[in-house]
Formats: structure tokens, C-alpha cells, sequence
């Protein structure tokens, strides 16, 4: 493992706490060492309290704080001898922990000290560094463990037996520390657990932590066989071969055992498909987790092929027999995370995006932590009464908790033509702030999506297979399709009938009609696995009730279109889709209006631009947001029970009502 440590960088940060900061984001940045708020931090240092008496303080990595990217304030400023205090308790209850660490800090709007404070107060060291390393998981993840780690690093290192994180942690590693360390003593290794190394500053922490884990790398190589560092992660992007239908339908019956949509992200990833495709896959992969703190990220094992029944019933079982450990406690919902299939490959679900890709990049890294202890002679995992302990520890579920609930629409997949512009781009807006995954297709992408939630993919409406090519991708990316809105359009050239250019006439039709017929062809039979039914709109226009002169293949495509959404409404209700249309008028912020044009035809009523764009009873002007909102709307649950409706947004017309 490289060592990053640079003298000219560390330097801008100042004092003991600088340091640590620079060293806690060093740690962050090597997803081999810690991933996604694993880990932890600490530096001791004097301080003058608001009375000027020097006061000895403890700064821990606060809860909630990713190592990665903390900042000062992410530390927790404790009075360092009163907790070294609470660990002469005989015990302490997690909450009463919790309590009694807030009372002792110096700042009163810091984070929730890390749970393992009072372990990093214990250790007699000015700066402290934490890792779940894959290499040291690898070692410890094994039945002859120990003893590998004493072949390994000797007497210079404290080896305490995995006991669950917090006071009891604390103790048993105060107790080990003070029988086992020495002069020689360089770090302490917690089995099936990390790391703790530790120096008079954080850079000797640190550098003690890169030394001994490439120990434990270089130890794998010769003794596994497996060269730990050449990462799953790394590996070329493959997919596997199952197709998306396969992965619509896993993703329809694993929402339905979590009780709401989820997310079912695919990995393309070769070492993973070669994983999945394992012959003893289902005996190596179901033994546990790479360490207890991911259970809460993936479950206690992932699901091998596509059986969800019986994952759930195994679950349900697994929650009977340990739920006595905490009287009262809540069932999760029973469902998978992680998901190994031979023809799909590496599969994450979750209700947000985010919640995918930390499932993924943790199975990624128990991928190779199995492989490395399975060279080892075996990979041993945590028997289930201590994967389940912190699966429902209720301070594992508070950081879960942390995140908050998420939105409304979150675990649904939209599907939005014509999404680089427009009413187009305003649904996609309007979509994702309400939580949903958007697949955004249009002819020109911006090529750079500023959420993760948005997949922008090219593709001609008008050709059938490069619009179910993109569909097919946006399924892989996401796992499925609830919500289709047919935005892409044109206005075309204006022109009177008599004076109708055939390839305009069949342009606009071909765009605006055909293009919905092909999206409709193309998402029928993933809309029909949505788990919480699917929903179509449709993007009509005023000219459907009320057509003016010189725009007859425009409004005639819509009136076409209109048409299509009454027929789909009736042939896909059994399949529970809804189909609905909406007829906007004068939607000025959109690119089929230029100024020029606005003028002109402002012009023509006699009235200002402005005037002109707000002719309606309202007397408000729509903008392409005003529709995104009320496509988002129509396409939520309050719309359920609608179907084959039409409504205008338009400000009020009397030429309608
Ligand atoms: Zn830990």
C-alpha cells in the first residue's frame, strides 16, 4: 500500500488537529483501508478552557463524518480524563455511553463523539488511527486467525478477539493493551474487526498504519496466493449476460418483499460476474460478512441467484432467533441487498442511489477479502449473534437514521424523452427532487449529469432499436422502468395545408407520434413489472382541444398522440398502468420559442410580448417548471386511480372551457 503522506501538504494544516485531519482524509481517500464512514480518528492535545486553565482534550472523529472529506469541526472535543475515567466502570449501556461522552465535551455543538472514544482515550498514544483494512480482515476472517497474526507481525502488535464496538470494546481493549504491549508495540488488531495503530504524532500513526498492512498484503500474496491490491474494484467493466428483463423482474419481487420500490443496481464488474458464477458461491458467500459493521449496508449474506422467498423466510428465521437479545425490537424489512447472480453478476438495491453504490463498493471489497481468506485455507465469518447484535444495534440504526427518511418518490425509475430541454429537462428536475432515478434520453446529452439519479442516454425516437437499446441500459443501470413521460417533441415549420412540405409533415409526425409509439413499444414490458404500477403521461398540447392556423401536422401529431394514451389507458389497465395526458399552451421558456418569435406572433394579437404570454383567464405565464411540477404530480400516488385522463395546464382557456 502506498504511503501519501506529503510533507508540503501536511504542513497547511496546523496544529495537532490540522495533522489529524490531513492524516484522516489520507486514510479516507484508500477504500482498502476504510469505505463510507468506517473508521475513526483521533489526536490528543492541551487546550485553554473559556476560564484560561489548560484542559487535556480529546479530538474524536465525530458520528456521521466520513474520513474522507472531514473537517475540523468533524472532531469531537472531549475532556480526555474524564473519559478515561468512564472506562473504569464496570459497565456502561450504549445509551448511557452516549449521554455521558456528550456531557464531557467542550463544545456543545459537536457531533456525537465516535462510539469508540472511550477505546481512543484509553490508549496511551498522542495520535490514534482506525481501519477496517481488507488485508487485516483477510488475516483475522480465518480459522486459524490469531495465529496468522502472530506469524506475521510477532509481539509487535496487541491482538484483542472480536467483541462488539463500544464500552465493552473499550475494555477488553484497555485489558489486552496493558498485558500484551511493549516497547515494540506498533498497532492492535481487533479479529474480524481492523486495525488501531498509533504515534506521538498522526504521521507516525499513519505511517505505522501503511507498514503493517502492506505487510498484510505482501503475508497474502505469499501465503493466499491473492494479490489483495489488485482491487475487484479495478478490474475492466464487464457486464454479464442476463438480460433486463431478468433483472425488471428480480427488482418487482424484491421490492414487493421490502414493502416499497427499490433501486436494483447492476456492478459491471468482471471480477464480480466471475464471483457470482462461483460453483461454491453460495457456500463461500453465505458465511458472513467481511466485518459486522456491514451488515447494515448489505444484510448478513447477499442473495445467490434469484430466489427471494426463501431469503425472506431464512430472514424471518434468522430474526426469531436472535430477536430475544433485544426485547421490543422492530423487524427489518426482510429483503435483499446484495445479490449474486450467474447471469446477472453483482446486483445492489437499495430506495436510493446512493444506498446502491456503498452496497457495491462494500461487496466489492468482500470479494476480495473472501478470495484472499479462502487462499488462507478458508474464509470464516462472525457466527450470526454478533452480525445480528450489530445489525440492530440501535446506534448502527441511528447512523442509518442519520440520512434521513428518504423522498417520497425514492426507489422509482423514470423514464423522460426529449430530457436534455425544456419540459423535457423540467420533468427530469422535478422527477429527481422528489427522489426518483431518472433515465434521460435525447438526441444531445449535456454529457455530464450533476446527480448520480440521472442517466443521460442518446438515442433517435424515431429508431425503434437505438431507443431500446438506451431503455435496455437505463434498466441495467437502474433495474427497472415505473414512470414513462414522452416529452420529446417538435413544433416544425408553420405552413397552411395547401403549402405542407411532405418531409415536414412526415418529420413531425414521425417525432412526435412515432417517437411515442416506439417509447411505449420499448417500455411496455418493463412498466408492467413496476412493483407499484406503472405510469405513463404524456405530453399533449393545447392544440389537441383548440388548433389554430398553420400548425396542421403539429397539431395533428398531438391529437394522434392524445388518441395512442386513450387506447394505451385501455389495453394496459390490466396490466396496472395508468396512462395520462397533458395538454400545455404557451409554455414561452422552452426552445420551440424564440423571442423573435414570441414578438411576431404577439405582434399579430396586438399585444406586447409580455401581454401575449400571459393571455390566459389567469392571466399567468406557464414555464416549462409549472409543467415539470404537475407531470411530477400526475405521476405520484395521488394519481393512482386515474387513467386515460387528460388535463391542460394552460392558465385557464375560454376556448376550452
Ligand atoms: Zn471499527
Amino acid at each position: 500500500m502506498k504511503n501519501l503522506w506529503n510533507v508540503t501538504e501536511a504542513s497547511t494544516f496546523s496544529g495537532p488537529l490540522g495533522e489529524c485531519v490531513y492524516g484522516s482524509r489520507l486514510l479516507g481517500a484508500e477504500s482498502a483501508l476504510v469505505l463510507h464512514g468506517g473508521g475513526n480518528t483521533s489526536v490528543k492535545a492541551q487546550e485553554s478552557d473559556i476560564h484560561g486553565d489548560q484542559v487535556d482534550v480529546l479530538y474524536v472523529k465525530g458520528s456521521g463524518w466520513d474520513l474522507a472529506t472531514i473537517e475540523p469541526q468533524g472532531f469531537a472535543p472531549l475532556r480526555l480524563e474524564a473519559v478515561k475515567r468512564l472506562a473504569e466502570l464496570p459497565a456502561l449501556t450504549d445509551t448511557e455511553m452516549v449521554n455521558q461522552l456528550r456531557l464531557n465535551l467542550l463544545d456543545a455543538s459537536a457531533p456525537n463523539p465516535s462510539v469508540e472514544a472511550i477505546l481512543h482515550a484509553s490508549l496511551p498514544f498522542t495520535a490514534v488511527q482506525h481501519t477496517h483494512a481488507d488485508a487485516a480482515l483477510a488475516l483475522t476472517n480465518t480459522s486459524e486467525g490469531e495465529q496468522r497474526v502472530r506469524e506475521l507481525w510477532g509481539t509487535s502488535v496487541v491482538v484483542v478477539p472480536y467483541v462488539m464496538p463500544g464500552f465493552d470494546l473499550a475494555k477488553a481493549c484497555a485489558l489486552e493493551f496493558e498485558k500484551q504491549a511493549n516497547a515494540d508495540t506498533v498497532a492492535m488488531v481487533l479479529m474480524n474487526h481492523g486495525v488501531f495503530t498509533f504515534g506521538d504524532t498522526t504521521e507516525q500513526a499513519y505511517n505505522n498504519m501503511i507498514d503493517v498492512i502492506t505487510e498484510a498484503e505482501n503475508y497474502l500474496i505469499t501465503k493466499a496466493g491473492v494479490d489483495i491490491t489488485n482491487s475487484a474494484t479495478l478490474a475492466t467493466p464487464v457486464n454479464a449476460t442476463g438480460s433486463a428483463l431478468d433483472q425488471a423482474t428480480l427488482r418487482q419481487n424484491l421490492s414487493n418483499a421490502a414493502g416499497r420500490s427499490m433501486l436494483l443496481v447492476r456492478t459491471p464488474n468482471q471480477r464480480a460476474n466471475v464471483f457470482a458464477g462461483r460453483s461454491d458461491v453460495a457456500d463461500v458467500a453465505c458465511r458472513g460478512p467481511a466485518t459486522p459493521d456491514h451488515v447494515i449496508r448489505t444484510k448478513q449474506f447477499p442473495l445467490i441467484g434469484r430466489n427471494i422467498d426463501k431469503f425472506v423466510s431464512n430472514y424471518h428465521n434468522y430474526f426469531e432467533r436472535n430477536q430475544d437479545r433485544f426485547p421490543g425490537v422492530q423487524e427489518l424489512d426482510p429483503a435483499p441487498r446484495v445479490v449474486l447472480d450467474s447471469e446477472l453478476g453483482l446486483l445492489t438495491a437499495g430506495a436510493r442511489i446512493s444506498d446502491c453504490e456503498i452496497a457495491s463498493d462494500i461487496y466489492l471489497h468482500t470479494i476480495d477479502v473472501i478470495e484472499a481468506s479462502e487462499g488462507l485455507g478458508g474464509f470464516v465469518a462472525l457466527p450470526e449473534t454478533d452480525l445480528f447484535e450489530v445489525e440492530y444495534w440501535e446506534l448502527e440504526q441511528a447512523k442509518l437514521a442519520k440520512s434521513g427518511q428518504p423522498p417520497a418518490m425514492s426507489g422509482e425509475v423514470a423514464v423522460v424523452t426529449g430530457s436534455a430541454s425544456g419540459i423535457g429537462r423540467a420533468c427530469v428536475e422535478a422527477l429527481i427532487s422528489r427522489g426518483a432515478a431518472v433515465i434521460g434520453i435525447d438526441l444531445n446529452t449535456s454529457g455530464t449529469p450533476t446527480t448520480p439519479s440521472l442517466l443521460e442516454l442518446t438515442a433517435d425516437v424515431t429508431d425503434p432499436e437505438s431507443l431500446a437499446t438506451a431503455v435496455n441500459m437505463g434498466v441495467e443501470r437502474f433495474g427497472g422502468i415505473d414512470i414513462v413521460v414522452a416529452a420529446a417533441g417538435i413544433f416544425g415549420a408553420s405552413s397552411e395545408i395547401a403549402d405542407i412540405v411532405q418531409s415536414d409533415w412526415e418529420t413531425t409526425l414521425s417525432v412526435n407520434l412515432n417517437g411515442v409509439t416506439n417509447l411505449l413499444q420499448a417500455t411496455h414490458p418493463f412498466l408492467a413489472l413496476s412493483p407499484s404500477g406503472g405510469r405513463v403521461l404524456l405530453v399533449g398540447s393545447k392544440n389537441v382541444p383548440a388548433p389554430g392556423k398553420g400548425a396542421a401536422a403539429y397539431s395533428a401529431s398531438k391529437a394522434a398522440v392524445t388518441q395512442l394514451g386513450r387506447v394505451a389507458a385501455l389495453e394496459w389497465a390490466e396490466d396496472g398502468i395508468v396512462v395520462n395526458t397533458i395538454h400545455p399552451d404557451g409554455v414561452f421558456d422552452t426552445g420551440l420559442w424564440s423571442q423573435e418569435l414570441v414578438d411576431e406572433r404577439a405582434a399579430n394579437y396586438g399585444l406586447t410580448a409580455d401581454e401575449y404570454k400571459r393571455r390566459n383567464l389567469l392571466g399567468q405565464e406557464i414555464t416549462s417548471g409549472d409543467v415539470g411540477e404537475l407531470v411530477a404530480a400526475m405521476c405520484s400516488h395521488s394519481f393512482r386511480q386515474i387513467t386515460g385522463a387528460q388535463i391542460p395546464i394552460d392558465g385557464g382557456s375560454d376556448r376550452v372551457i
